[in-house]
């Protein structure tokens, strides 16, 4: 995994701006900047003071005429972000000009930096664990400030430390348990029986604990796949385009407007919805319609929270009992809507709608989509279903991708296998292997053992750059 080579690439975003960053890192960062930068009283960059910007000129080797005016800084290793020794060159940020300075240290001798590859060297170098380097890549698509917390706790640790402590109990278990299985007659191991039975419950319920904050990390990061549904006019189009914050979606009393399914993703509080509007479920719709309607029947099956609209504005009819029977038969949390509570009529049909969906709706919560009412009530009533209130987003360890939840998971069963066998005394070298598979399984989490093809794909959901 160890790359010597020296790399290059420009590290803001690709487009005009006030000023652009270019970044060398590598064994020959440093003369790499020595052969395309002067300062105007003939300095190079190996000359320059550790960690000082120092104004000076870019020029493609052996040119006389400069490219850019800039500002460039040496940051000689260890104390860098990847480890080795880095140069940053600040310069203006027009795009050719940027591509003319990258240009220049590719002609130097840098070679053209992948994805991540800044971010994997710093991993590969021991400057930070994959769990953290996977908490910086998602910190950079950040939407909310709940991820921002979130991912900045990734970075800072929290999550490592902790994999890291239930790691290093399991080696000193897995250290008796080979003394007690090589030197049975002698008394080697530092573990009692009791007590390595204790410490692999113990760590088994660490790995489960931590699992279990993936309900959160996922809610908060990549979200909850969330279906709107309704018949048509209920004010399906009118929540999503109220939960998107713009009209997204086109709003009109013609039954059967919505046709394709809508998707995005959209932030409600610390929650993150994965959020699809779809058409109008009823009976008797033209072909093109009918489509839509078998979508909407499809995206159902998948979602994990459904809205279901219902319109208050008029009494239940069969269209909304057939609809409450299908979203009843999904695996879904379910969430009615009864919507249009500013209409005539709406207490009192509500009253009718609640009698429905009694024993389908997990919860029922009274909107008005169109005037914005109950968004609040709306967003807490999901919060409290996805995030566990007893955990501190930013401060707490908590799990934010299905690597590190399967990861967790794995370990947890192999130490439930491990302590019943320990319990039984019969097969502690059965017993050593559990052990083992949850140490590879939590070695994952924060990289200390993970494959090439692992750490290449995290690495790839990178920017150039990063
Ligand atoms: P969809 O077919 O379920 O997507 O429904 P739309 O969002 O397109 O709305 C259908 C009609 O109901 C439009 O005329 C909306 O303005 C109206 N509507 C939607 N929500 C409300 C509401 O909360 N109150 C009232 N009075 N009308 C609403």
């Amino acid at each position: 995994m160890l790359e010597k080579d020296t790399i290059s690439a420009i590290s803001t975003p690709s487009g005009k701006g006030g000023v652009a960053l270019i970044r060398i890192s590598g064994d020959s960062a440093v003369e790499v900047a020595d052969r395309i930068f002067r300062t105007p009283g003939g300095r190079v960059a190996s000359a320059l003071a550790d960690r000082r910007a120092t104004f000076g000129s870019v020029y493609a080797p052996n040119e006389e005429l400069a490219i850019d005016d800039v500002l460039l800084t040496v940051m000689r290793a260890p104390n860098t972000f990847t480890g080795e020794d880095t140069v940053e060159i600040c310069c203006h940020g027009g795009v050719l000009v940027t591509h003319s300075v990258l240009a220049a240290t590719l002609a130097a001798g840098a070679r053209a930096a992948t994805a991540g590859e800044f971010t994997r060297r710093a991993f590969v170098n021991g400057k930070m664990t994959l769990t953290e380097a996977e908490s910086l890549g998602m910190l950079l698509d950040a939407s909310s400030d709940a991820q921002v917390r979130l991912y900045r706790s990734g970075m800072l640790g929290r999550l490592s430390q902790k994999t890291s402590e239930i790691y290093d109990s399991l080696c000193a278990v897995q250290s008796s348990l080979f003394a007690a299985i090589d030197y049975p007659d002698e008394d080697l191991a530092e573990m009692s029986f009791e007590e390595l039975v204790a410490a692999l419950t113990s760590a088994a319920r660490d790995c489960e604990r931590l699992a279990n904050t993936y309900r959160t990390g996922r809610a908060i990061g990549t979200g909850i796949p969330t279906v709107i549904c309704g018949k048509p006019n209920a004010g399906k189009s009118s929540l999503y385009n109220l939960l998107v914050g713009y009209d997204a979606a086109i709003v009109t009393d013609v039954k059967g407007t919505t046709r394709d399914v809508l998707t995005q993703s959209v932030s409600l509080g610390a929650v993150t919805l994965r959020l699809k509007d779809t058409a109008g479920i009823r009976e008797n719709a033209d072909q093109i319609e009918s489509i839509g309607i078998r979508r909407a029947l499809d995206e159902l099956e998948d979602a994990e929270l459904v809205l279901m609209v219902l319109d208050t504005s008029a009494p239940p009819d069969d269209e909304d009992l057939a609809l409450v029977e299908k979203v009843g038969s999904t695996r879904a949390v379910k969430i009615a809507i009864l919507n249009k509570t500013d209409a005539a009529g709406s207490a009192e049909h509500s009253l009718a709608f609640r009698a429905c969906v009694d024993g389908v709706a997990d919860e029922c919560i009274e909107m008005s989509a169109l005037r914005g009412t109950g968004l609040d009530a709306l967003r807490e009533l999901i919060e409290s279903k996805y995030i566990d209130g007893t955990i501190s987003i930013g401060n707490d360890a908590v799990v934010m991708n299905a690597r590190q939840a399967a990861a967790l998971c794995s370990a947890m069963e192999a130490l439930e296998r491990a302590t019943e066998l320990a319990r039984d005394g019969a097969e502690l070298d059965m017993c050593c292997a559990d052990v083992e598979a949850a140490l590879i399984a939590l070695g994952g989490i924060d990289g200390r053992a993970v494959s090439e093809d692992v750490v290449s794909g995290i690495f790839s959901h990178f920017c150039v750059g990063k």
